[in-house]
């Protein structure tokens, strides 16, 4: 079984034109491809590019981080927090798929209240992208199920 990997320079944008992400200023980001390495809605524009493409696109939130869940603001026990707990700090917070970040969005005596919600979720996402460079996995890659260095050089 082959697989490729993709690199790409992309610069995101949020409806606003505002930017929030960019591979401008360093190296392009890599993947292999089928692996679910990047979102759902990206991946498929760009397993239909060739070298050199440019292509501008807007994915929509339920291709690209899924909507936000309310279920995932939750409260905590404000005794399981330091007391240097702060509304807007980042915590590793227990969910089913593991350890998940979840930032702090209020605080009273015996309870905080996290947002687990990735914080792209609900937002559509525009991606200028260019495809820069696509080659065949290499064995090892596809054994270790990610992309190695430029040429595939192990890590
Ligand atoms: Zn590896």
């Amino acid at each position: 079984m082959t697989k490729r990997v993709f690199s790409f320079h992309y610069t995101l944008t949020d409806t606003n034109g505002q930017v929030l992400d960019s591979s401008r200023e360093g190296a392009p980001l890599s993947f292999l491809e089928g692996m679910g390495q990047i979102i759902p809605g990206l991946e498929e524009v760009l397993l239909g590019l060739v070298v050199g493409d440019k292509k501008n696109v807007t994915i929509p939130s339920d291709k690209a981080y899924g909507a936000r869940v309310d279920e995932l603001v939750v409260p905590l026990p404000r005794q399981y927090f330091p007391d240097t707990v702060a509304v807007g700090q980042v915590y590793e917070i227990d969910a089913e798929e593991g350890a998940v970040p979840a930032i702090v969005l209020d605080i009273n005596e015996k309870v905080v209240t996290v947002d687990a919600n990735h914080a792209l979720a609900g937002q559509d996402l525009t991606f200028d992208v260019e495809m820069t460079e696509i080659r065949t996995a290499t064995e090892e890659e596809l054994a270790h199920g990610h992309v190695h260095g430029p040429g595939g050089h192990h890590h």
